[in-house]
């Protein structure tokens, strides 16, 4: 699909006089490079992708695309794992990266103000130093922006204690899909709803975010970091609910199985874990230092009453920075045993995990495939990586029945279809395991609200025919403003 080739010439002519001829690629062979992001089971190859470099260039490039009826997406690095950022039926995409500025700290309010493509750990980084942080961190945080995050409401292994990325926006700008730049939130507890909270998750389909104001923390005076190597998956998985019930928060509460683990042993960080393991734990509490070795011991104690093999705390920061890296770089090191994954997302409650590792693997039997699990255990989200090899006839379809059913189990045990990933492309079937029709038509409302001709970013997120807004395509006619 997408543009006829007269008008495809006509508006890749406008997006040059607007941004330079060097930020607008137009020719298949550039092109390609974008036709999926870490979501690579669909494709689609855009048709055009243009590179803005301020919130005025976005503005001018929305209202042109939305003038022509010309549907468009936005995207940051690509790392999206639903397929949020994929151009399925040739959207224009209107790529952040260029837009990749700290703008301002403000250490007296804490508060930082980034562009969106600022890149996630960058900017811990850059605060480093005056011994604050940005606490959101994505596994993924060396590569993906901060407004991919703020589109995905990205958590990470701290997110346990210190909450996902909608708790840590306080202000938008944001282009509204007909070109209109607006301002959200930036006033502690303004009045009015919380379209902050709203837009944060809404996965590019209210606009594109071009400038956010985020949280920064103080570094913690203190962190102490515990593995702990269990034989049973079963135990690891009662350790985690034990730990939260006996009312500790740790920071982060992160848990891999066999399969995980003969994967990282396998990739670029390994940490040496004996190859007949069942289950890694890496429990980590942080505050301030006094109190901490105590909170630690009660994380150690509550791991011995579960048939733990071995559980100790990090001997020096590089050992911790070690096992962080082998847990960090655990999707990627799939690689090493399986031609391809899928990574699913889903969260349940803690308290089920056993069960739920139960039915995953009869998933896995029933259909012949693999299943890896990481987790972030402590809130209960978790990471079902299915190994297969799209070189196999049907593997490839199988293994994304085999993550749909995943998808119910978790849906059926009272969690949910996404935790941190978003729906995307992926997961728009799946969302009919928690909402009836009536409730995503509300929803959809809702969007229409911003996004009102379903421009910007279509296709995405909701089940066809939940209620298909069709798009009132005519011949696009070039506009002159
Ligand atoms: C190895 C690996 C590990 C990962 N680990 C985690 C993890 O621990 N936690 C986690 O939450 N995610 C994780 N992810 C997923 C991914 O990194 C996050 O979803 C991230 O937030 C995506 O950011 P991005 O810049 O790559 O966005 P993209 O993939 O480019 O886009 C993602 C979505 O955001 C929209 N979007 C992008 N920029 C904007 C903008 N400026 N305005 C409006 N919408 C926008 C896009 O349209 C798309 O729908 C991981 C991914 C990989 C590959």
């Amino acid at each position: 699909m997408g543009m006829d080739s007269q008008t495809k010439a006509l508006i890749v002519g406008r997006l040059e006089q607007m941004v330079g001829p060097r930020a607008v690629l137009h020719r298949y062979e550039d092109l390609v490079a974008y036709e999926c992001d870490g979501y690579t089971i669909h494709k689609g190859v855009p048709s055009i992708v243009v590179f803005p470099k301020s919130t005025q260039e976005v503005s001018d490039v929305v209202r042109l695309l939305h003038q022509n009826r010309i549907p468009y997406l936005p995207r940051g690095a690509g790392t999206g794992l639903s397929g949020g950022a994929t151009a399925l039926n040739g959207e224009v995409v209107i790529s952040l990266v260029r837009m990749n500025k700290l703008l301002d700290v403000d250490y007296a309010n804490r508060k930082a103000v980034v562009q969106p493509g600022f890149v996630n750990l960058k900017l811990s980084n850059s605060i480093a130093s005056k011994g604050y942080y940005y606490a959101p961190d994505p596994s993924s945080q060396a590569a993906c922006t901060i407004g991919g995050n703020v589109a995905e409401n990205a958590g990470g292994a701290h997110c346990l204690k210190y909450g996902v990325t909608t708790n840590h926006v306080i202000g938008l700008e944001l282009v509204l899909p007909d070109g209109e730049i607006v301002r959200i939130g930036g006033v502690p507890d303004a009045p009015g709803y919380d379209l902050l909270g709203f837009l944060t998750g809404s996965e590019g389909t209210m606009g594109i975010v071009t400038e956010i104001t985020v949280r920064i923390l103080r570094k913690p005076q203190g962190v102490l970091t515990v593995l702990a190597l269990y034989d049973e998956v079963n135990d690891a998985s009662q350790a985690v609910s034990d730990i939260i019930s006996a009312g500790i928060v740790p920071a982060a509460l992160e848990m891999m199985d066999r399969t995980a683990i003969e994967a990282v042993e396998s990739g670029n960080y390994p940490v040496g874990y004996p190859s007949d393991l069942g289950a890694v734990l890496i429990v980590e509490v942080d505050g301030i230092a006094a109190g901490l070795q105590e909170q630690i011991e009660r994380v150690m104690e509550v791991c011995r009453k579960h048939r733990v093999r071995e559980v100790r705390q990090s001997r020096d920061p590089q050992e911790r920075t070690r096992w962080w890296a082998n847990r960090k770089t655990a999707f990627g090191a799939m690689g090493t045993i399986s031609p391809d994954y899928m990574v699913q997302d889903g969260v349940i409650p803690r308290s089920k995990l056993p069960e739920v590792l139960a039915r995953i693997g009869e998933v896995s039997s029933k259909y012949g495939l693999r299943i890896a699990n990481v987790f972030h255990a402590g809130d209960g989200n978790l990471h079902p990586l299915i190994l297969y090899n799209s070189m196999e006839d049907g593997e490839k379809e199988r293994a994304v029945r085999a993550g749909s059913e995943v998808l119910k189990v978790c849906a059926d045990v009272g969690g949910s279809i996404t935790g941190e990933h978003g729906v995307g492309i992926e997961k728009m079937e799946d969302m009919r395991f928690i909402f009836t029709e009536e409730e995503m038509n509300a929803q959809m409302q809702v969007r229409d609200v911003f996004n009102p001709d379903n421009l910007c970013n279509p296709g995405k997120v909701f089940p066809k025919p939940a209620r298909c807004v069709e798009l009132k395509r005519s011949a696009p006619l070039i506009h002159s403003s």
